[in-house]
């Protein structure tokens, strides 16, 4: 038997709904701040990713699926979306549009080669949003607030928001100095992790998980003390803005994030409902001012997010959710041996009005119909044979009172529709106790 690939997984039937949900949450609250979605393809040429993300990242060195095509051009499954985005901005001019910022949402699968576990997959899916196109740290507020609304739609309560800022290029500069000079005679007392990074990106070494506290990082320089005169007004005001809110939040003077890219503020939401496990953190992301412009484009600020949608399918285990249970309105069931034809007619009226209406393929005993039938929850059984043929009615009987009446076929829609909306007949039905 041929078996998925390890990483990835099935989104079965049972489990749809809780994605359904979480999706359309997702799609309401991004009207809500007026944010347009843009799909982007789900490969790239490597070298996007390489340039964006960063080549010394764990992302790009160990976890990206590369491959060549048959043209011979090395291309890359996309492991997170604002490379892809950048691109396209930059290749369909959208910066050109006249109502500066962008406000953009993507959703879909992302893929990396990390070694899984619960919230960890090899294929995951991830809801991510970008302003593109102001510096404004009220665009940094913005882009905060729409994540933490995004979990309070889906209930998702209990929840803690760590901000930091990594400053402009001026400030990242002078930061990294300060921190090789600090952490080169304490490298041996870090992991292998750390020293790896102390070589290739240093300032990964602070948001290390194994030494997270150990005294020579919690004694380490943070890039908040570094920042220009510029880079310091501007967190603050991106502070007096997430306090004008109302939103509740800690500085995290030792978050940096993983990637390259993030200038300014970065941020991260995480939870602990027990569920999650040790994968809390939902949503990551930050400003990054620089990567247009690194990457050929106009030089235009941005700043985006990523939730993780595993987390969040995870996070909802913990929480009362009441999502509605699967239901049809109508089960239609064939008395005889032979099916009636007009019975497909019937069926398809009832479709084209807008009902869900199933029937039984297998021309089985009419207890089994029965008993299908009540695996799809309907709400109306709609008995039908020979005899109702001839007659030119129909039976329906309502699953939850048991109550059955004879319907002329030509009243059918018009009564189910009555009913439905509460029983009350506006008249004509023909068969309700009113008519
Ligand atoms: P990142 O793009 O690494 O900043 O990640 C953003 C969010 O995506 C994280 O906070 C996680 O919730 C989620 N995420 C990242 N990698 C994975 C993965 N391999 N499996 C599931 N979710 C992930």
């Amino acid at each position: 038997m041929i078996r998925k690939v390890k990483g990835t997984y099935d989104i079965l039937p049972d489990e749809i709904k809780k994605w359904h949900h979480i999706e359309e949450v997702m799609r309401n609250v991004a009207k809500l701040f007026n944010f347009e979605e843009i799909r982007t393809p789900m490969f790239e040429a490597s070298e996007l990713f390489h340039r964006s993300v960063g080549e010394t990242t764990d992302i790009v060195k160990k976890e990206t699926y590369d491959f060549a095509d048959r043209g011979n051009r090395m291309n890359t499954l996309r492991p997170e979306g604002t490379a892809s985005i950048v691109r396209s901005v930059i290749e369909n001019k959208l910066y050109t549009n006249p109502s500066l910022p962008l406000k953009l949402y993507y959703y879909g699968p992302m893929f990396r080669y990390e070694r899984p576990q619960k919230g960890r997959q090899r294929q995951f899916h991830q809801f991510g949003a970008e302003i593109v196109g102001c510096d404004s740290p009220l665009v940094d507020a913005e882009v905060i607030n729409f994540a933490a609304t995004y979990l309070k739609a889906l209930k998702i309560d209990d929840i803690f928001i760590r901000i930091n800022s990594l400053g402009d290029q001026e400030s990242k500069q002078r930061y990294q100095k300060a921190l090789l000079e600090y952490l080169k005679p304490n490298m041996d007392h870090l992991c292998p992790d750390c020293n790896r990074r102390y070589e290739e990106n240093p300032l990964r070494v602070l948001d290390c998980k194994v030494d997270k506290e150990n005294p020579v990082l919690q004694n380490a320089p943070k890039p908040l003390d570094y920042l220009t005169d510029s880079a310091k007004y501007h967190f603050e005001q991106v502070i007096i803005a997430l306090d004008a809110i109302g939103l509740k939040y800690e500085i995290d003077k030792n978050l940096v994030r993983g990637l390259d890219y993030y200038t300014h503020t970065v941020f991260e939401i995480d939870s602990d409902l027990e569920s999650l496990g040790a994968q809390s953190t939902l949503v990551g992301g930050g400003r990054y001012d620089n990567l247009y412009a690194s990457l050929e484009g106009p030089d235009l600020p941005a700043v985006g997010f990523a939730f993780g949608v595993e987390r969040l399918i995870l996070a909802l285990e913990s929480i009362e959710y009441p999502i509605a249970d699967n239901f049809i309105h109508c089960f239609f069931i064939n008395i005889g041996d032979a099916f009636q034809t007009d019975a497909l007619e019937i069926i398809n009226d009832l479709r084209h009005g807008g009902l869900i209406v199933d029937y039984d393929f297998f021309n089985k005993s009419l207890k089994s119909q029965f008993k299908q039938a009540d695996r799809m929850n309907p709400i109306f059984y709609l008995i039908y044979g020979e005899e109702e043929a001839k007659r030119h009615i129909i039976n329906v009987k309502r699953q939850d009172s048991k109550d059955q009446v004879e319907v002329e076929l030509d009243n059918l829609y018009q009564y189910l529709v009555n009913s439905l909306s509460g029983g009350g007949c506006s008249g004509g039905c023909g068969s309700c106790d009113g008519c």
